[in-house]
């Protein structure tokens, strides 16, 4: 077991994090003790201990007194393991964030990678790949009205049947097939309420995700694409996703219905290619399905294709996801987003007892695809790594150079409003500047969420959106004091 205690709860994320990335399979205790001595007191297995003293951070104070006793520690575990992590002591979610700010600051990108290096121990491939993916998404993301422009998601909590490692609110269709279209009412009833509050304002992504959207019946699905198109004008339109999500809910009239509206991309995702994974996992559908559909979908004319895949699926090997990856580049999608399944595969056996061959494994599957990637022509476009977990697991989305997938990028980066409906849908109001909340919390994002539970929903709809009215309207009376201050 291994022991940290700190004076003061600044330093607990961070140094959890990177001491779990040094020793995975260790037993972590952590406590805060304001009347201790040193600021961290770091007790490892077998008696040895390691202090940071305030006397060691003389003038610092918040973030960078943070920085500093996190780089302390990182270069004390460093030395006695004789191992570096590849993102250094980058702990957070979305490592390519800071490369961005600084970029936003003026820092030259060669400057970036030296200071990712240097500063935070990132190493050079990471540092080059922050700097790549965050002059990416600069680059998509200027192409987003953030004052007048927002972006849309509706959410089908439906699928076929529910994968094992889910963990989305997603319910078996065939439980709700009789209440499917009151679902939709519902949904369609929130749409157009969000058709009146942004009425002026310009819709530039739509994604229509879940759950699988295509567990709907083609009159369903044209119901709800026919309203979208009625209700926003699709003249700043950047892009419009449907994820078409699992083969054995896509029918030929499905994605006829799709074609017939402005959708610009889909996604079909086989997440692996081995049928005894698909069986193990309780996706009810045949590897033969994906490569049909995919090769019905080009038929029909959709020229930007994402497919899905996860690394670390129960029971593959870094050989499983070698032959997906033969079979994924004969398809040659025209985006690639990797998942990791570490956290769920985590969760279940327990973190501490997933071994080390399990990462090693898991980061052979990642090297592969991101090779893959780069065979069919795909960049990486965005990337964050997994919460609470130890490893440097990522999940990264490549997709030729103009298929990506600007929305993926605008749910990390928070720029852009978002309104989103139905059942577990969260909508993000963004202020051009920070407030304060009342519990002293600094944010410039306003979250509404609808309740999860479907019956909830739909019975709860009206009072939904007058919460959504009422906060849409509070946040555009700040955003006009912010703006005219
Ligand atoms: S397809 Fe996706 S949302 Fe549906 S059950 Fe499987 S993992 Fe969950």
């Amino acid at each position: 077991m291994i022991q940290i205690q700190c004076k003061e709860t600044l330093y607990t994320y961070n140094l959890y994090h990177i001491v779990k990335a040094f020793f995975p399979d260790t037993k972590i205790e952590q406590r805060v003790d304001a009347g201790q001595e040193p600021l961290v007191q770091l007790k490892l297995d077998g008696g040895s201990c390691f202090c940071v003293a305030q006397a060691d951070v003389p003038y610092a104070v918040g973030q960078e007194k943070k920085r500093i006793v996190t780089r302390l520690v990182y270069e004390y575990l460093s030395e006695i393991t004789g191992r570096r992590m590849v993102w250094g002591m980058l702990t957070g979610v979305r490592p390519t964030k800071l490369a961005m700010q600084k970029m936003e600051n003026g820092m030259q990108t060669e400057e970036i990678k030296k200071f990712l290096m240097g500063e935070y121990y990132v190493s050079g491939q990471k540092a080059s790949l922050a700097v790549e993916i965050a002059l990416r998404e600069r680059e998509l993301l200027s192409r987003l009205d953030y004052r007048d422009g927002f972006s849309l998601y509706v959410g089908i909590p439906f699928c076929p049947s529910i994968c094992s490692y889910c963990s989305f609110s997603s319910s078996p269709i065939a439980v709700w097939k009789e209440e499917i279209d009151a679902y939709l009412d519902a949904l369609c009833k929130e749409i157009t309420a969000i058709g009146s509050m942004t009425g002026g304002k310009k819709l530039n992504t739509v994604y229509i995700g879940g759950g699988t959207p295509t567990t709907l019946s083609a009159a369903q699905l044209e119901r709800l694409l026919h309203l979208i198109d009625e209700t926003f004008s699709q003249e700043h339109l950047l892009e419009y996703t449907v994820e078409a999500g699992r083969p054995d809910s896509i029918t030929k009239e499905k994605l006829e219905v799709i074609r017939r509206h402005p959708v610009t991309r889909i996604s079909v995702n086989p997440q692996t290619m081995q049928q005894k994974t698909l069986n193990l996992v309780g996706r009810e559908h045949t590897v033969q399905a994906v490569k049909d559909i995919f090769r019905m979908a080009r038929e029909l004319g959709f020229d930007n294709i994402n497919m899905d895949l996860i690394a670390g699926l129960p029971e593959e090997t870094a050989e499983d996801m070698r032959d997906t990856l033969e079979q994924i580049k004969e398809l040659a999608p025209d985006s690639l987003t990797v998942h990791s399944l570490a956290i769920k595969r985590a969760a279940r056996m327990g973190q501490d007892k997933m071994h080390r061959s399990l990462y090693t494994e898991i980061t052979q599957m990642v090297e592969d695809a991101a090779q893959t990637a780069e065979k069919l022509g795909l960049v990486p476009y965005y990337l964050y790594r997994q919460k609470n977990i130890a490893g440097n697991f990522e999940n990264v989305g490549y997709a030729k150079v103009d298929k990506a997938g600007i929305y993926n990028i605008l749910i990390m980066e928070e720029k852009q409003t978002i309104f989103a409906a139905g059942a577990g849908a969260t909508t993000k109001l963004v202020l051009p500047h920070k407030i304060c909340l009342d519990n002293g919390k600094e944010t410039n994002l306003i979250r509404t969420e609808n309740v999860k539970d479907i019956h909830e929903y739909m019975s709860r709809i009206d009072e939904m959106i007058v919460r959504k009215e009422r906060e849409v309207s509070e946040v555009s009376g700040l955003m006009e004091t912010q703006r005219n201050k």
